[in-house]
């Protein structure tokens, strides 16, 4: 294994450890979509608060596997302050990036490059992606 692949382990680990920005809000102004993945017991709701077109927040709580109670956080962490379409634009890239299809690399995955050996083992796509299809639903209940 790579010192890379070690490095990216570490980071999913930290932050499978202490997820960040993890908790709902009780407030209708947040939209919120909860997906689960049977097959490893993933349980994820992501929400997000939208203002003039941009993230003002974005909250979650996952239960399940390392993989996707980490994505849940670092997509959490990524997405805050961002525009609608960056915001967009930067999670079909990352699914198409963890599904092992092409993807446009001058966009720019900050840490969520860590999930860029999911591939290599595609019983876990599903794991890495919840968390960011949930996340693209509540841009669509905008
Ligand atoms: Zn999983």
């Amino acid at each position: 294994m790579s010192n890379l692949d070690n490095l990216y382990r570490e980071i999913i680990m930290e932050h499978y450890k202490n997820p960040r920005n993890k908790g709902l809000i009780d407030d209708a102004n947040y939209q919120s979509v909860r997906i689960k993945n049977p097959s490893c017991g993933d349980d994820i709701t992501m929400q997000t608060l939208i203002i003039d077109g941009i993230i003002k927040d974005c909250r979650q709580v996952a239960t399940g596997c390392s993989i996707s109670v980490a994505s849940a956080s670092v997509l959490s962490e990524i997405m805050i302050g961002k525009k609608i379409e960056d915001a967009l634009k930067l999670a079909d890239n990352f699914l198409n990036m963890v599904s092992n299809k092409d993807y446009d690399e001058t966009v720019d995955l900050e840490e969520a490059m860590v999930f860029n050996g999911v591939k290599q083992f595609p019983a876990r796509i599903k794991c890495a992606s919840i968390a960011w299809v949930a996340f693209k639903d509540t841009l669509n209940k905008e």
